[in-house]
């Protein structure tokens, strides 16, 4: 089965950073087979490729891109989007106690739901740790996205904990990464919270868990003040020296926030191959700061773009996240010229990717690699005049402006809508799903 998209304005994002205009993309099952312009001298005609596909998409001069790898996530998350985004102390007075009754059957519904809005928002990979991973991996592979899972390990009971004991996912880690391993989308990771959640027993059992599977570890790291007064208090340390102390770096290892890092944390970083998953939008709207992204870029860190959990970040798409750290960052930097749209884009492809260590088949519309393809149509208002594709789609585009998404090869989103379900079906089994939760989110205000 081959699929032609022709009359498109392809941003390839590979090493030279080929662009055609107009430009095609070959797909043969879940692979690119061509990427190129439909004009040229030493090309295939592309009347011939025409003639040859199974079927032909007008892009009607559409920009096509690899598809956005989303680094950091939760998507379990859905039922806490807009609560109490403005309250001092979330965490606790809200987080925590409606965490504790959190059902399979509501982080399955969060889970679809999360999907089609990224899908939607052409996000084609990306990462979570949360509860109930195992049902999470079953909904995404039902939802044909890629997707790299892993079950958040921390010193205190979790809603699966069916023990109801501390590091629950450290438990059940050996049989989920089993059960996982060698699918063709979805890909086990381990996940301990954080290095101030987890005792050091804890963290060093993640890393002999990784080394024997050979699967990454996601962790928040440096993203709170209180977590780095606490390991410089304890070991007058960075928590990124503490975790490169204890032989944590040992394994893969994708670092989610780095808000903090500073120093030798760069260097250790870069060294130790750690991945940065940068969530711009939920680090400034909680007022945690802004991350230091040009020092890890100086230091050839790898950086991508994370939305972290729909209560942190809100929104799923990495437009927002772009922008938002194009604003940042200039600002941050005084400096309008840092972080061209090139260098943004790249972040939120190849760069997450590359955190990811997926960049041998993902981020790029390059011959071999993964047919994961997003379209961005450019008939709508806000996306015109387009001098350079690059800052349209850093600060022109919307979510809203996606109208295909394939991953795999597999077209899930034509015409701006799912392929294979249904949103209003997706909606609604959240809704249903979401009653005893609303109830116990009214009962906590009310006590206020
Ligand atoms: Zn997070």
């Amino acid at each position: 089965m081959r699929t032609l998209i022709r009359n498109a304005w392809v941003l390839t994002m590979d090493d030279q950073m080929h662009e055609y205009h107009p430009g095609y993309v070959l797909l043969n099952e879940d692979i690119i087979e061509a990427v190129g312009p439909e004009e040229g001298p030493t090309l295939l005609h592309i009347q011939d490729l025409i003639d040859t596909a199974d079927t032909v998409i007008d892009a009607n001069d559409a920009l096509v891109v690899p598809g956005f790898v989303n680094t950091h996530t939760h998507i379990g998350m859905i039922p806490f989007r807009s609560l109490g985004d403005d309250m001092k102390d979330r965490l606790r007075k809200l987080l925590f106690p409606l965490e504790a009754d959190m059902t399979e059957d509501l982080v399955r519904a969060s889970a679809q739901y999360a999907m089609a809005e990224m899908l939607l928002a052409g996000i084609t990979t990306f990462a979570d740790m949360y509860y109930f991973e195992d049902a999470i991996a079953e909904e995404a592979d039902q939802m044909g996205i890629r997707a790299l899972l892993g079950e958040t390990i921390i010193g205190q009971p979790t809603p699966d904990a069916s023990d109801n004991t501390p590091y629950f996912g450290l438990k059940m880690a050996p049989a989920f990464i089993e059960r996982w391993q060698g699918h063709v989308r979805i890909q086990p990771m381990i996940a301990p919270h954080a290095p101030n959640t987890n005792d050091r027993a804890s963290l060093e059992s993640v890393t002999k868990i990784a080394i024997k599977y050979n699967v990454p570890v996601m962790i928040h790291v440096s993203e709170m003040d209180y977590e780095m007064a606490e390991f410089k208090d304890k070991y007058n340390q960075t928590p990124i020296e503490y975790l490169d102390s204890i032989g944590f770096f040992e394994a893969k290892v994708i670092a989610a926030h780095g808000i903090h890092a500073k120093g030798q944390d760069f260097t250790i970083l870069h060294d130790q191959g750690v991945g940065l998953a940068h969530c711009v939008v939920a680090n400034t709207k909680a007022a945690k700061g802004v991350a230091p992204i040009k020092e890890m870029l100086a230091a050839d860190v790898a950086v991508g773009l994370g939305t972290d959990g729909p209560s942190s970040g809100n929104r799923l798409d990495l437009f927002t996240q772009m922008r938002t750290f194009a604003y940042a960052q200039k600002t941050y930097n005084h400096d309008r010229s840092i972080f061209p749209a090139t260098t943004i884009v790249n972040l939120a492809t190849r760069g997450g990717a590359k955190v990811l260590s997926l960049d041998h088949k993902i981020g790029q519309l390059t011959p071999g690699y993964q047919a994961d393809i997003t379209m961005i149509e450019r008939k709508s208002l806000n996306m015109n005049p387009i001098f350079d594709p690059y800052s349209a789609i850093v600060y022109s585009a919307e979510a809203s402006n996606v109208e295909a998404v394939w991953v795999a090869g597999q077209q899930l989103v034509a015409n701006k809508t799912l392929t294979r379900f249904s949103e209003e079906t997706i909606s609604q089994r959240l809704q249903a799903q979401m009653a005893p939760f609303n109830a116990k989110v009214a009962e906590i205000l009310g006590q206020e």
